[in-house]
C-alpha cells in the first residue's frame, strides 16, 4: 500500500477513535477503571508518548537537512549571477501572495459576517502577549554565533549561515573539493533518515491525532460555526485559485497533479500543525515528487517555512474582520490597508510551530485598536484550524518552490508527470 494511503487511513483512525473517546469521557456514568484506562494509560499514556517522539523525530531532522542541503544548493549553484534574482523573485513571491490571501480573508469576512450577534461574554479572560517588532526580526535574522543559532532552531539565523558558508565554498573551487563531497554525503545520509521516518510516520499520526480528537473540545465548534466556515472557505479559496491558478497559467502545469503530488507534505503539516516539523518531508516531497531542483527547494522551502504562512495571514484576516464584527466596530479602509500590512509583517515573524499564529494576532489587533481580549473568542478551536491552515502554508511553499524552479530552468518535469504514490 502506498504511503500517503497508510497515512490516510491512520489519520481517519485517528479521527474516529479519538471522537468516540472524546465521547466516552463525556459520559458521567463511565465506570472509573474505565475511564482510567482510556485517559491515563491509552490517550495520556501510550498515544501522548508516540505522538511527541514522532514530533520529536521529525524536528531533530529539520535543522541539519536545512544546514546542509542550503550549504549543497548555494555551491552548486556557484558563484551564479542568478542566486540574487532567485532571491529577490521568491521573497516578493512570499509577500504578495500573502497580501492576497489576507485580502481575500477581509472580503470574505465582510461578506459572510461571522461576528455579527457574538457573545461577548467569553472575552475577557485573555490577557495578549508581547509580539517582537519588525526591526527586531530583522537584527534576528543575522547569527552572531552559528551553533547558538543551531542549538536555538533559529531558522533565518540558519539560513543566512548557511548561505554563506555555500557561496564560500563556491568561490574556492579547488581547495573546496572534500568539503562539498562532504556535504554531498551527508544529504544523502539525512534524506535516508527522512525516508525512514515517513514510513514510520502512519504510526505517529495516528497517535498524535486519537490524543487531539480525544482532548478537543467540540462545544465551541458549534457556537463558531460561520467562523470556521469562513476560514475553511477561504483556505480552500486560496489553494485552488491561487496556488493551482498560479500552477496552471504561469507554471503551464496540471494543477490536479500538483495537487497530488504535494499531498504526503499536506498530511503531515495537517497532522503536526508545524510548518517547521513538516520542512523534511516538504523538502522530500519537492525533490522527489514535484520535481524541483535541489538547489532550489533547499532554498526556498526552509525560507518559506519560516516567512511564509498564508494560511496563517488567512486566519488573523478572518479573525480580525470577526472581532471588529462581534464588538461592533467598524473598520475603516484604512484599517483594512492596516491589517493587510501588519498581518503580512506577521506572518513573516511567525515561527512555524503550533498555536503562533494566535499570538501574532493580538499585534494585529492592536494595530487597528482592536480589543485584544477578542482573540478569546476564537481560542476555542484554534487547534483544528491551526491544523487546516498549516496545510495551507506548506502547499503554498511548495507551489512557491515549483513556481521558480520551473522559471530559473531547474525543474525536472519527468519527475512531475510520473510521480506515482508509491514515491515519496
Ligand atoms: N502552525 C502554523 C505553522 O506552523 C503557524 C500558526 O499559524 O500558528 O505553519
Amino acid at each position: 500500500m502506498s504511503l500517503t494511503k497508510r497515512i490516510l487511513i491512520a489519520m481517519l483512525a485517528g479521527l474516529v477513535l479519538g471522537i468516540v473517546f472524546n465521547l466516552l469521557l463525556g459520559i458521567e456514568s463511565l465506570p472509573a477503571p474505565l475511564r482510567g484506562l482510556i485517559e491515563n494509560v491509552l490517550v495520556m499514556g501510550l498515544f501522548d508518548t508516540v505522538g511527541q517522539i514522532f514530533i520529536a523525530s521529525l524536528k531533530l531532522l529539520v535543522v541539519p537537512l536545512v544546514f546542509v542541503s542550503l550549504v549543497l544548493g548555494t555551491a552548486s549553484l556557484g558563484s551564479n549571477k542568478r542566486m540574487g534574482v532567485m532571491a529577490g523573485k521568491t521573497i516578493a513571491l512570499y509577500m504578495v501572495t500573502t497580501c492576497v490571501a489576507i485580502s481575500l480573508a477581509l472580503i470574505a469576512a465582510s461578506i459572510i459576517k461571522p461576528g455579527v450577534g457574538m457573545d461577548l461574554a467569553t472575552a475577557s479572560n485573555f490577557m495578549g502577549s508581547d509580539a517582537p517588532s519588525l526591526k527586531q526580526v530583522i537584527i534576528n535574522m543575522f547569527p552572531t554565533n552559528p551553533v547558538t543559532a543551531m542549538a536555538e532552531g533559529n531558522m533565518l539565523q540558519i539560513i543566512v549561515f548557511s548561505l554563506l558558508m555555500g557561496l564560500a565554498l563556491s568561490q574556492i573551487s579547488e581547495a573546496g573539493k572534500n568539503a562539498y563531497s562532504m556535504f554531498e554525503s551527508m544529504d544523502a545520509v539525512i534524506m535516508r533518515m527522512v525516508l525512514i521516518l515517513m514510513n514510520l510516520a502512519p504510526y505517529g499520526i495516528f497517535a498524535l491525532l486519537t490524543k487531539l480528537f480525544t482532548t478537543l473540545g467540540y462545544g465551541a465548534l458549534a457556537d463558531l460555526g460561520k467562523y470556521v466556515f469562513t476560514l475553511a472557505l477561504v483556505l480552500v479559496l486560496h489553494l485552488l485559485l491561487v496556488y493551482c491558478g498560479l500552477i496552471k497559467f504561469v507554471c503551464k502545469l496540471n494543477p490536479i497533479k500538483f495537487l497530488s503530488n504535494v499531498r504526503p507534505a499536506m498530511l503531515f503539516a495537517f497532522s503536526t500543525a508545524s510548518s517547521s516539523a513538516t520542512l523534511p518531508v516538504t523538502l522530500r516531497t519537492a525533490e522527489k515528487r514535484l520535481g524541483v531542483d535541489n538547489s532550489v527547494a533547499s532554498f526556498v522551502l526552509p525560507l518559506g517555512a519560516t516567512i511564509n504562512m498564508d494560511g496563517t495571514a488567512i486566519m488573523q484576516g478572518v479573525a480580525t474582520a470577526f472581532i471588529a464584527q462581534a464588538y461592533g466596530i467598524d473598520l475603516t479602509f484604512t484599517d483594512y490597508i492596516m491589517v493587510i500590512l501588519t498581518a503580512t509583517l506577521a506572518s513573516v515573524g511567525t515561527a512555524g510551530v503550533p498555536g503562533v499564529g494566535l499570538i501574532m494576532l493580538s499585534m494585529v489587533l492592536t494595530q487597528v485598536g482592536l480589543p485584544v481580549e477578542g482573540v478569546a473568542l476564537i481560542i476555542g478551536v484554534d487547534r483544528l484550524l491551526d491544523m487546516l491552515r498549516t496545510s495551507v502554508n506548506v502547499a503554498g511553499d511548495s507551489m512557491v518552490a515549483t513556481l521558480i524552479g520551473k522559471s530559473e530552468g531547474m525543474f525536472d518535469n519527468d519527475i512531475f508527470e510520473e510521480t506515482s504514490d508509491t514515491q515519496v
